[in-house]
């Protein structure tokens, strides 16, 4: 098996991730969402609460990030949550929700899968799944979404080295499924001042080693929504080909999650400003 760059970063060599490398004179991979296209030039910009909680929620919100310039959907159906007594998701009635909006709206939909049990539930309604940091080295859940061949959206574990994340992408390549968008998520580091230290230096160098797209999630990277713009329009700069981002009708009543939330207002205007940094590196906004 060949090996990749990497390698020399890591000392690591038997492990060396292989599918997922970018090899010289090969094309990156665009992963197809449902016809929207996460890898080409222009940058997808997916869009919606932490959670789905009610119909009302799920719909005021789909549609002001329909509006406002979103082209995929998010929100969790199935939540990792760090206490069991925290709001676990609406499971499969959130699902359906998810379903109505998309019929509504024609957005895709991305939804988080948190055990083997669920991929074929999941798949059912979704058109992306998304595989949370919590969950990157799942061993028999990142291969069964590679059996899935849906669309994966996997994000860094948040103790992750880069060839860590790169070796989990490889198991659900490694299926037979290429269709894999690498999420930058943020880590734990020594700061506190943020939940997460947005690691936007990953973006160059996954997509140095590797030809998989590479989105950045500033809410979760940041946990403070006021913060989510600047590292948004960074994550652009820095050539990120999508960024995920948590948006609620209305932060402050959110179940999970709505610290890092912005509001319906706060996107739209957020959204003007990408479109310029986009422009200024030779980006479009989707
Ligand atoms: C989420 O996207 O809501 C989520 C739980 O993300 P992460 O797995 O990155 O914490
Ligand atoms: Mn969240």
């Amino acid at each position: 098996m060949e090996t990749v760059s990497c390698n020399n970063l890591t000392g690591i060599k038997n492990t060396s991730p292989s599918l997922v490398s970018l090899r010289e004179n090969q094309k990156t991979t665009i992963v197809s969402v449902n016809g929207v296209e996460i890898g080409s030039s222009k940058v997808v910009i997916i869009a919606g609460p932490c959670a789905v909680e009610s119909m009302e929620q799920l719909f005021e919100t789909g549609r002001s990030v329909n509006t406002g310039g979103a082209k995929i959907l998010r929100g969790g159906a199935f939540k990792p949550r760090s206490s069991p007594y925290s709001f676990q998701g609406l499971g499969e009635e959130g699902l359906k929700l998810l379903s109505q909006i998309r019929k509504e709206t024609g957005l895709p939909i991305v939804t988080e899968v948190m055990d083997t049990r669920q991929v074929e539930l999941v798949a059912q309604y979704a058109d992306m799944i998304q595989l949370g940091s919590r969950n990157m080295q799942n061993f028999p859940l990142l291969k069964e979404i590679g059996k899935s061949g849906m669309p994966v959206l996997l994000k860094r574990g948040m103790m992750a080295t880069i060839e860590e994340f790169l070796l989990a992408a490889e198991y659900v390549l490694n299926e037979g499924n290429d269709q894999v968008v690498l999420c930058e998520r943020g880590i734990r580091t020594f700061e506190t001042s943020t939940r997460n230290t947005l690691d936007l230096s990953a973006v160059p160098m996954l997509k140095h080693l590797s030809h998989l797209p590479v989105i950045v999630d500033p809410s979760h990277g940041t946990g403070v929504s006021w913060m989510i713009p600047a590292m948004a329009k960074a994550a652009v700069a820095a050539g990120a080909d999508g960024l995920i981002m948590e948006v609620h009708f209305k932060p402050e009543e959110a179940l999970c999650d709505g610290a890092q939330s912005l509001n319906p207002d706060e996107f739209t205007m957020l959204m003007t400003e990408l479109r310029k940094v986009a422009g200024a590196v030779g980006r479009e906004i989707l």
